[in-house]
């Protein structure tokens, strides 16, 4: 059978393609050390899938089922590799002993197949499956990856290419179920019929290449953000991130007339625990305190920590008649919890200044207002909580 010429460029084509990305991800992985463990499944997804095309290209001449069987397999691992890369740049949880079996059992289906009664068109639709299921995989761990940090609209944007090939691989199981499909003109690559599944590998290629690309972009973004934005002890804001936030409140306040309030605390004594059990002990009493505030305020509420033992909390939507029983609720659940450190009780307690914005105050002023009243709280015997005089 004489083989397409279509189908010869496009099959070169490929094996540039993957060959260039296997080159880009083989520098992520080095010299750049750039998402090295997913990048180097990624090279390995794109020498997998050139190394099974090619093997398939060169069918044109005689029907070798072990070469198929080998390019068939080596194509399914590369989409299952997409899918590790894509699990090991998000930190999901990996699927490697599931896949792993999925591969192994289609090809032991293959093998089974190919000695029994052997049907090119069976082994087509085996094939197809399994892809459709890898590349399914990877595209709903990306989906919600990026979901997670980015929001909807991007993880539509940044998925479609992988949900289109999952689709047309799954268009492709049906086709090969219909029964009039010509079969063996279909499932080989070197006919006309085979143009459009070719086709479908260099989209493939170039952009799960790119998608990749983008799905490592978007990790060192949220990585740096993470780092600009969050205390890394307690995963709280950061004192730069919640001064932004406060000032956002308080244009809304101006603009909408949309009340806000503010707590400032500071741990009683914290130096003791330093002192007398070590700054491990400190550490963990800092931690220990970030869950406690974390989890006794709303989910719009925002807890910072502001300085050393200083903690910042931005109550949007909260007036003053509201907010002394929030300070009174935060105060004494801090003074309630004890943390146990190798077998000795600490105890936590701080003091708190509060403050509700009103007409013609200064977003600065009522941080420097909540700090007096704090250290008036400390000044009266700590463990209490004190109201910002404006005057
Ligand atoms: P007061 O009741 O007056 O607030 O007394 P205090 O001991 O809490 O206050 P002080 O300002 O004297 O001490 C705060 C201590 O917090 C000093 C500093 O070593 C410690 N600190 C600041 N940041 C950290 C941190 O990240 N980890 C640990 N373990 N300690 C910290
Ligand atoms: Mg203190
Ligand atoms: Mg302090």
């Amino acid at each position: 059978m004489n083989s397409h010429p279509d189908s010869e460029l496009l099959i070169s084509f490929i094996w540039l393609l993957t060959l260039i990305a296997g080159i880009a991800w083989g520098f992520m992985v080095r010299p750049l050390r750039i998402a090295p463990k997913a990048s180097a499944r990624f090279f390995f997804a794109n020498l997998s899938l050139g190394s099974g095309i090619y093997l398939l290209s060169l069918q044109s001449t005689a029907n070798n089922f072990l070469r198929w069987f080998i390019a068939d397999l080596a194509i399914l691992t590369s989409f299952m590799l997409i899918g590790w890369g894509i699990q090991q740049l998000f930190k999901f949880r990996a699927t490697t002993s599931r896949d792993s079996s999925v591969l192994l059992l289609t090809a032991l289906l293959m093998l089974v197949t190919h000695l029994y009664q052997p049907d090119t068109v069976v082994l087509g639709i085996l094939f197809s499956v399994t892809a459709t299921l890898f590349l399914y995989s990877a595209s709903s761990t990306n989906f919600r990856a990026i979901q997670k940090d980015f929001g909807k609209v991007a993880a539509c944007l940044m998925s479609a290419p992988l949900f289109v090939v999952t689709l047309i691989f799954f268009a492709r199981t049906l086709i090969l179920l219909w029964p009039e499909t010509k079969a063996d003109a279909f499932v080989a690559t070197y006919t006309a019929e085979a143009v459009p599944l070719l086709w479908c590998y260099v989209v493939l290629t170039l952009t799960i290449n790119i998608v990749m690309i983008g799905g490592a972009l978007a990790r060192l973004v949220a990585k740096i953000r993470q780092f600009a934005e969050r205390d890394q002890l307690t995963g709280l804001w950061n004192r730069r991130a919640v001064l932004k936030k406060l000032q956002e409140m308080h244009e809304l306040w101006q603009k909408q007339q949309q009340s806000y309030s503010l707590i400032l605390l500071d741990l009683d004594h914290f130096k003791r625990i330093n002192d007398s059990l070590g700054h491990d002990a400190g550490d963990a009493a800092l931690r220990r305190c970030a869950t406690t505030l974390s989890a006794v305020v709303r989910t719009q509420d925002l807890v910072s920590r502001y300085g050393g033992e200083e903690f910042l909390l931005l109550f949007p939507g909260v007036t003053a008649v509201e907010l002394p029983l929030i300070a009174e609720k935060i105060r004494t659940t801090l003074a309630g919890c004890q943390l146990i450190w190798h077998n000795i009780p600490i105890e936590l307690s701080a003091s708190l200044g509060y403050v509700t914005v009103y007409p013609g105050a200064k977003a600065e002023h009522l941080l420097t207002l909540a700090d007096k009243a704090m250290y008036q709280a400390k000044a009266e015997g700590r463990n209490r909580a004190c109201l910002a005089n404006p005057q």
